[in-house]
């Protein structure tokens, strides 16, 4: 999808799509098996209110457009994260390149909930300054039996990472599209305050 040439340097990098509507580019993040790539696919995949097709920039890059509160915004989601036959280099990427992340971790997991912390971390170095919009995502709500950790305990972590919060089942499609359209929302309420 590089086909658009886009900046990655560019610190205002909200760019207007060929369709005119605001173009975000979110990334997702989180230990391994945590459920990032079924999120993906989830967003690549057949979903109820959204109303255009995914297109597939690469084996993972997806570009849709969504509406939200009535105004289209198109995300190209990065799940690459885990490619690590690029080498370490694409993780740096992934830290510069998103206009909002989704930092991930699986609700069975407890270690993967405490490398969200050192990922939130790294994401605050990586980006100094910039006010950059994230969402906490405890995955795998369905699997209650497992649960290793609690709602409140990833509630009071995204207040302490200045940031939003969600639990979603990728397995029975639990909270995705809301995850999807709160990161718009996210990116649009920091975008309209630099406006005014
Ligand atoms: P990734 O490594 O973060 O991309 O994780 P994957 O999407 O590959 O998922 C890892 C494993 O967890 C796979 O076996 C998925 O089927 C499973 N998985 C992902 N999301 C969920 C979920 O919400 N619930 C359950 N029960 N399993 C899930
Ligand atoms: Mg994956």
């Amino acid at each position: 999808y590089y086909r658009r040439s886009w900046s990655s340097e560019s610190s205002d990098s909200v760019i207007s799509s060929e369709s005119g509507s605001s173009c975000y580019r979110v990334v997702l993040i989180g230990e391994h098996g945590v459920g990032k790539s079924s999120l993906a696919n989830i967003f690549a995949g057949v979903h109820d209110s959204i109303d255009s097709d995914c297109e597939v920039l690469g084996e993972d890059t997806y570009e849709r457009t969504l509406m939200v509160d009535g105004e289209s915004a198109t995300v190209i989601l990065l799940d690459m994260w885990d490619n690590k036959r690029e080498g370490e280099w694409i993780r740096e990427h992934c830290m510069q390149v998103g206009d909002a992340y989704l930092i991930v971790y699986s609700i069975t997991d407890r270690a993967s909930f405490e490398k969200a912390s050192e990922l939130r971390i790294q994401l605050r170095r990586a980006r100094q300054k910039e006010d950059i919009p994230i969402i906490l995502v405890g995955n795998k709500s369905d699997l209650v039996r497992c649960r290793e950790v609690s709602v409140a305990e990833g509630r009071a972590c995204a207040v302490v990472f200045d940031c939003k919060f969600i639990e979603t089942s990728a397995a029975v499609q639990h909270n995705v599209k809301e995850l999807f359209e709160g990161i718009v929302r996210q990116v649009r309420l920091r975008r309209d305050s630099k406006e005014k």
